[in-house]
């Protein structure tokens, strides 16, 4: 059976057990919830977070690694990452604007973590003052994920400057990457019986009124995903690369079916690179370097999910988040987007880095873990949406002449 299934499977029987245990066996679900389901989840939740801190360091270097490089980078690059930087921005933005208005979280009372958990949250200014660690080690060993991320983008941009020299360095670093990867890989296929107790946990103690209130945040989020496609794209396609948004959709569409199916940019990266460069017209030269590093740096579908997780959580738990919270929120998740894995689920896990930053409890985690893959597949369509868009506009203000070669989409 495929994960996919399984994991879904998984959620109804969750959500179906916790809510019969919370209603008509709520001692029974007491003790279970304390020998099993509680500890089958933080188990989980543990190994997400062994994980998180090595991928974030290895795959963040690696990257700045490629990027960085003086060859590569020049006019096209500083355009490439400045769209992508900005478009991440404002999906997240959108997001957030999104689960403030509809605000899925509020109305149940999630049993509120300790008082201290809530406060822990540094003022913004001296996160961000603190965002150079004076002892990158502590930083690591700590969990400061905006400090691990400064660390590793400098020795990343290290790397690249010195080139052929370290090759035995990014030999290292590549293949410490690649190893994460796999833990990543492995944890995946036990989601099913995480989800399930997750989900059976979550139900069983804040009782099914937070079934609804789990559809309102795929509800949010799967709108924010559809405005931020309907909206920023058109418009950066109308006004930038000039040409019918409607047709751009509909050529890019059996990439973005790919990536529903496959819920990953990475694997999905030969269709979209096929339909760019075929159906849109995008030179080779362009679609080569803008594609692939979009796969790896571009997820506005993951920073909408971690906009409206952070939000969903805090509500829950009846968090009250500033504005100057919230603006760090999309400081992060833009960071932490662009250090998720172009895999499934890698978004998820990335999640553990937005949380602290603004003081969320980790185990809100558990309450969107369970109702992810969905949301997975849907987030990967907009990513890899979001890579052939800007290429399309690097494309166009690189004086080429993009257009929509119904052909040659349609062979895919
Ligand atoms: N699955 C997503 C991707 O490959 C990453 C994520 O989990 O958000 O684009």
């Amino acid at each position: 059976m495929k994960l996919t299934t399984k994991i879904l499977i998984a959620i109804v029987l969750g959500l179906f057990v916790g809510a019969v245990l919370n209603i008509a066996l709520p001692d029974v679900f007491k003790t279970l919830n304390e020998w099993v389901f509680s500890p089958i989840g933080d188990l989980f939740i543990k190994a997400i977070k062994m994980i998180v801190i090595p991928l974030v360091f290895f795959s963040i270097a690696l990257g700045a690694s490629g990027i960085a490089n003086p060859k590569k980078l020049g006019r096209v690059g500083g355009k490439t990452v400045l769209l992508y930087l900005v478009t991440t921005a404002i999906a997240i933005t959108i997001a957030l604007l999104l689960a403030n208005v509809i605000q899925p979280g509020v109305g149940v009372d999630v049993s509120k973590p300790d008082k201290a958990d809530v406060d822990a949250a540094p003022p913004v200014k001296d996160t961000l003052l603190n965002i150079i660690p004076e002892n990158p080690v502590k930083a690591l060993a700590e969990g400061e994920m905006l400090q691990i991320i400064f660390f590793a983008l400098a020795f990343g941009a290290g790397m690249a400057l010195l080139g052929e020299k370290v090759n035995r360095v990014r030999e290292f670093v590549e293949q410490a990457n690649e190893v994460m990867m796999k833990l990543v890989h492995m944890l995946m296929r036990v989601v099913p019986y995480a989800a399930f107790a997750l989900m059976v946990k979550a139900i069983g103690e804040a009782g099914v009124e937070l079934i609804p209130k789990m559809a309102m945040y795929m509800v949010t989020l799967l709108l924010a995903l559809v405005i931020h496609a309907a909206l920023t794209y058109s418009l950066f396609l109308r006004f930038m690369a000039k040409i019918n948004p409607l047709k751009f959709f509909k050529t890019m569409f059996p990439a973005m079916e790919v990536a529903f199916t496959t819920s990953s940019s990475a694997a999905t990266l030969p269709v979209t690179m096929q339909q760019v460069e075929g159906g849109l017209k995008v030179p080779k030269k362009i679609g080569s370097f803008v594609l692939p590093l979009g796969a790896t740096i571009n997820m506005d579908g993951t920073a909408i999910m971690q906009g409206v997780a952070a939000l969903f959580i805090a509500q829950l738990y009846g968090i009250d988040l500033t504005v100057s919270q919230q603006l760090l929120i999309i400081l992060t998740a833009t960071l932490a987007s662009i250090g998720t894995a172009a895999v499934p689920s890698a978004g998820i896990v990335m999640l553990t880095m937005v949380f602290p930053v603004v003081g969320l409890p980790l185990e809100g985690l558990g309450i969107v873990l369970g109702v992810d893959r969905l949301l997975d597949m849907s987030r990967t369509a907009i990513n890899i949406t979001g890579d052939a868009m800007v290429a399309t506009c690097v494309a166009k203000t690189e004086g080429a002449d993009v257009e929509v070669d119904e052909k040659a989409a349609e062979i895919a």
